[in-house]
């Protein structure tokens, strides 16, 4: 599912397979690893994804699913914890072959080719809870 390799401290450099669902396989490394927080970076590419995009008006969500080949140009996100799961919030720059970029929230997509992530563990709990006026699962700070 995804090689890693500790780099330093509690950075490590993770692959995730080819063929692979990057969101699912990011959770799993986190759990096997006890990550409760942390920052996420990386570049890669993947043949089908879905994207969300956060109504503030209505506090609802719309989900895309683009099937095509695309560059994770950027994806960038963070780790904490809710309710004793790892929770990671991504958000995610595609570029499509015409070089346009799609983006928004990362769902799900399906490495084709490689995904190369930079994973930072904080070494400590950061929780999120469920603020009702704005609708979304916010930092308990
Ligand atoms: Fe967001």
């Amino acid at each position: 599912m995804y090689r890693f390799r500790q780099v330093a401290g509690g950075r490590y450099v993770v692959s995730i397979g080819n063929h692979e669902e990057v969101v699912g396989a990011l959770a799993k490394f986190c759990e096997e690893m006890g990550i409760a927080s942390g920052s996420i970076s990386g570049i890669g590419a993947v043949s089908e994804a879905v994207l969300r995009f956060f109504e503030p008006r209505t506090k609802d969500y719309a989900d895309k699913r683009f099937s095509e080949q695309m560059e994770i140009a950027n994806l960038m996100g963070n780790i904490s914890s809710m309710q004793g799961n790892v929770y990671l919030h991504l958000h995610v720059t595609l570029g499509r072959s015409d070089c346009s970029a799609l983006a928004g929230h990362l769902l799900s997509a399906c490495v084709n080719g490689a995904c190369e992530l930079v994973v930072e563990d904080f070494g400590t709990k950061v929780e999120r809870v469920y603020d009702p006026s704005i609708g979304l699962n916010c930092y308990d700070l």
